[in-house]
């Protein structure tokens, strides 16, 4: 019988919370001694997963597309999708941070100067997708190298045909496996979500609201207002889906995301979830692989109102054409985003050079960042999943499977 997973997750987080607040700061250390670990236990149960998973079910849904140009309809259809919802949800972000003016008579203390992160070259995020050494890429977990290389061996047994039908076998046969494991690992995920969130709860506390209250206030609202009206609205038009449903069936990913703050760390869940809700292998491992490294929508949305913020708390009006070169930017900067904890607010100051904005401002922000980090990492696993949806239903692939979805 399929256990109330879900709930049993949600519980966890709730109770983490609790109890981070009730023993709050000056038990910090015990915490993070001995409770902390068993929630880095489970990240690293998730870790140990994701390149053998993403290998195999890519190999796998490469070679079953039966024909190269699938492959290739679906590439330009995902990556049209990533960067409209990603332009929106700046949108909504900018919209946010111009009604609530959170940086507005902000009193500015002290901050500590960013580095700047350089601006990725389109054609260097293209070369450096190829890895001159296939097997480095994978020891190294490096995401699109792996992606593109997982593509090829799926392409080339396409193109062998009957020759190569062991060796499609053999990496089936392998995906069965890792999410069989990730099966396991979820199982867990209760506790590891409860160790997780206990030290951020205690560490945080209720006082790390205050002056930036405001800002995160503004992401928060953002991200769900995103969720429910861009994905809501994207489940319903095209895959007639109930968004109850969609949230339903992606909260496992979402509450993990929440807490560990890394698309990449939740990748192995979010397949797992997406497929429950009737996603063929082929398109969501293609999908939601790529989009966990490269569709960031909570992180675009996040870089649109930081971006306001440190301008309005500056001093430094922005005009109307401004803030479009915001959504450029931060369209490009969330793409260049690794999908690990904090690697937003380093790419905010990509933002802020396009923009002449004081650098400093992204140490307003680092204070809050670890909250902030929790809501837009928990838009971007489930913009991937959204997006996973939306496109096996327009190629007609979408299958209606309720009973799977656990609750
Ligand atoms: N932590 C985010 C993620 O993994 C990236 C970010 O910092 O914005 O999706």
């Amino acid at each position: 019988m399929k256990s109330k997973i879900t709930t049993k997750i949600l519980i966890g987080l709730v109770l983490g919370i609790i109890a981070g607040l009730l023993v709050g700061k000056t038990h910090l250390t015990f915490i993070n001694t001995w409770i902390k670990p068993f929630g880095t236990l489970f990240i690293r149960m998730i870790q140990m997963s994701i390149v053998p998973l993403v290998l195999s079910t890519l190999v796998v849904g490469a070679s079953s597309m039966g024909d190269v140009r699938k492959l290739g309809r679906i590439g330009v259809k995902t990556i049209l999708f990533f960067l409209i919802t990603s332009a929106i949800a700046i949108f909504v972000g900018l919209f946010l941070a111009n009604v609530m003016k959170p940086g507005v008579g902000l009193a500015l203390f002290d901050v500590e100067a960013a580095a700047a992160a350089s601006p990725p070259h389109i054609l260097q995020i293209i070369t450096d997708m190829i890895p001159t050494n296939s097997i480095g890429a994978l020891a190294a977990g490096n995401m699109l190298q792996i992606i593109a290389f997982a593509l090829f061996l799926g392409v080339g047994i396409t193109l062998v045909g009957e020759k190569a039908k062991p060796f499609h076998n053999f990496f089936e046969s392998w995906s069965e496996v890792m999410f069989q494991i990730v099966s396991i690992v979820i199982g867990y995920a209760p506790i590891g979500v409860f160790a997780l969130m206990m030290p951020v709860a205690a560490e945080h506390g209720p006082n790390v609201l205050g002056p930036l209250a405001k800002v995160i206030v503004a992401v928060y609202i953002g991200c769900i207002l995103h969720m429910a009206i861009v994905y809501s609205g994207l489940l319903s038009i095209f895959a007639r889906m109930s968004p109850v449903k969609f949230f339903r069936g992606i909260l496992p990913a979402a509450v993990v995301a929440f807490t560990t703050c890394s698309s990449n760390a939740t990748l192995p869940i979010t397949l797992k979830n997406t497929q429950d809700m009737g996603v063929p292998k082929d398109i969501s491992s293609f999908v939601v692989s790529l989009g966990a490294t490269v569709h960031m929508d909570g992180t675009a949305l996040y870089q649109g109102v930081c971006a306001l913020f440190i301008a309005q708390a500056y001093n430094i009006p922005l005009t109307f054409t401004q803030q479009l070169m915001i959504v450029l930017t931060a369209v490009l900067a969330s793409i260049g985003t690794a999908g690990v904890p904090g690697a937003g607010a380093v790419m905010l100051t990509l933002v802020l050079t396009q923009l002449k904005l004081p650098l400093e401002g992204v140490g307003l922000i680092w204070g809050i960042d670890r909250i902030l980090d929790m809501a837009r990492t928990t838009v971007n696993i489930v913009g991937d999943s959204a997006v996973a949806i939306t496109i096996a239903a327009t190629e007609g692939e979408l299958k209606h499977n309720p009973e799977k979805i656990e609750t």
